[in-house]
């Protein structure tokens, strides 16, 4: 008996996922990946004593990585530890107000009492979020529907309404609760885990609070690519063969199928199925030549924003700053406009900052911190123009310095920047975007493109440019839907 053969274009968290799903479902997997690492974004820089995560710097809903554990009959924690960050956020304002976003409810609560202004309305939102979090969950993440025809199709049109505040984005949605300008702000900023405008995304997204408090904001016990090295681990015990260093130059087709993987080495695979962990338009436009007609139908499935990553390594530890922080603009709405909008560098960007040695002071030489700088940015512009981005770093360092991290271009040891140039290089996504497609309530009402291919039948896509969308649980939980549907589509023999 021979087993269906899977190829799976890139071992990001998408692909490995989707490939230790499907190895213990008994098919034959082999991964190329075309970096020396597998992790995808999900990446690590060793330089002069510091240990930089490149991609993700915390994770939400750890129980979409346990059930890719079990899924193999494994445990997690043999393979990685999840360890929680509290305060989950610490926010920043210009006027010097500081605000905590606690997983503690004690602390929680003392963090409310203390916000100038008052807090109305805090917990109402948390309950709202609870409702949008428990229907997406059973129609998008469980019942894995991708689009609203489909879930129309299966609940009463009533509960798709209420369950995803229909028809508002997701800033009309906080502000029905809170009027404090502050929690406005913070809350209205939880959609950058889907590098996404809180204006013009669907105010289902509002669910990312809930998402967040429910389960705990985590990082991975001695930096965050062991789980990268967890996945490989626990992949190659299932059999999975990960070729590292290897690219996917061309996809064959013929007719309604795929039928070639060439390599950059020359070698030609011809797989029964294959599963592209590269983003769905630049898979279809530079693996398969797709024509004008069939990219234009993907256009609604733009890229989320970019970002400018900034890695320092400095002198000097800033007791002022949590894990995870945010350095909120003077305008929230004018920084959103200014990105999604009219595609230009932000004047005075909302920055997000992140300290992974306050949870693990060893990532860096003693007496020295990490600062990871990550001000959101449009993607690569299609005029092909190069942006002012060491510009826009001194802009956000003078702002950082302003509002609290002294002399903070004093204290820097070394650094590493990539651009949106660098990310599109690394991980070949659309115009180098972080967080794959763009939430928009015009264009994809925040659907993603289908996990299988509409044109191939023996085609299908994992990661954040499919549903159900960008951030490592999404598409770890993507990788795991889609060997379930690939189970059903094609059993093995
Ligand atoms: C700076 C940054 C910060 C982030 N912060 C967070 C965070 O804190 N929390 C969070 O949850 N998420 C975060 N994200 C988002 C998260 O990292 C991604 O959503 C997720 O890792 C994407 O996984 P993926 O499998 O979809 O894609 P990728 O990780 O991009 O994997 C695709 C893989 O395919 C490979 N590949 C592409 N083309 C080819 C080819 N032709 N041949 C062979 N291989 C190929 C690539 O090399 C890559 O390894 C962040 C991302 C970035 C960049």
């Amino acid at each position: 008996m021979t087993r269906k053969s899977i190829v799976i274009i890139g071992a990001g968290l998408g692909g490995l996922s989707a490939a230790i799903s499907l190895a213990a479902k008994g098919y034959q997997v082999t991964v190329c990946e075309k970096n020396s690492h597998a992790g995808g974004r999900l990446n690590i820089l060793e330089k002069d004593g510091y240990s930089f995560d490149l991609g993700p710097s915390i994770i939400i809903l750890p129980q979409l990585f346990r059930s890719l554990f079990s899924r193999a009959g494994k445990i997690m924690e043999d393979y990685v530890t999840f360890v929680p960050v509290e305060p989950q956020w610490r926010n920043f304002f210009e006027d010097g107000t500081q605000f905590d976003i606690c997983g503690d409810l004690t602390l929680m609560e003392k963090a409310l009492s203390e916000l100038p202004g008052g807090s109305e309305g805090y917990f109402d939102f948390v309950e709202y979020s609870r409702r949008l979090y428990n229907f997406s969950r059973e129609a998008y993440f469980e019942e894995g529907l991708e689009n609203t025809l489909d879930i129309m199709k299966r609940h009463n049109p009533l509960a798709v309404w209420r369950g995803t505040d229909f028809p508002r984005t997701v800033q009309a949605g906080v502000n029905r609760f809170v009027k404090s300008p502050y929690l406005r702000e913070v809350l209205g900023f939880f959609v950058k885990y889907v590098g996404s405008s809180s204006y013009a995304a669907p105010a289902v997204l509002n669910l990312m609070l809930y998402s967040q408090l429910g389960w705990g904001l985590w990082y991975v016990k001695d930096g965050m690519y062991e789980l990268a090295r967890g996945l490989e681990r626990l992949a190659w015990e299932l059999g999975v063969e990960i070729r590292l260093n290897t690219e996917v130059t061309a996809v064959s087709t013929s007719a309604s199928r795929v039928t070639t993987v060439s390599l950059a080495d020359g070698t030609d695979l011809s797989p029964d199925l294959v599963v592209s962990n590269l983003e769905v338009i630049p898979a279809y436009r530079d693996l398969m030549g797709e024509d004008d007609q069939h990219l234009k139908t993907l256009k609604k499935f733009r890229p989320a924003c970019s970002g400018l990553v900034v890695h320092l390594g400095v002198d000097t530890v800033y007791p002022s700053l949590a894990h995870h922080n945010f350095f909120y603009s003077e305008s929230t709405k004018d920084h959103f406009a200014t990105i999604f909008d009219r595609e230009e560098l932000p004047k005075d960007p909302t920055t997000y900052v992140v300290s992974p040695t306050v949870s693990n002071p060893a990532l860096a030489p003693e007496g020295h911190s990490i600062i990871k700088i990550l001000p959101h940015v449009p993607p690569i512009p299609e005029d092909g123009s190069v942006p002012d981005y060491d510009a826009l770093l001194e802009r956000v360092l003078t702002k950082l310095e302003r509002m609290g991290l002294k002399d903070l271009r004093q204290h820097i040891v070394t650094r590493d920047v990539l651009t949106p140039f660098d990310i599109q290089r690394l991980y070949r996504s659309n115009r180098g975007a972080i967080y794959g497609v763009v939430s928009d309530m015009h264009d994809n009402w925040g659907f993603k493109a289908p996990r299988h291919s509409t044109k191939y039948s023996n085609l299908y896509f994992t990661g954040g440019s499919v549903n159900p969308g960008p951030g490592t649980p999404m598409v770890t939980l993507c990788g795991q839907l889609v060997a379930d549907a690939i189970a059903k589509d094609w059993p093995t023999d």
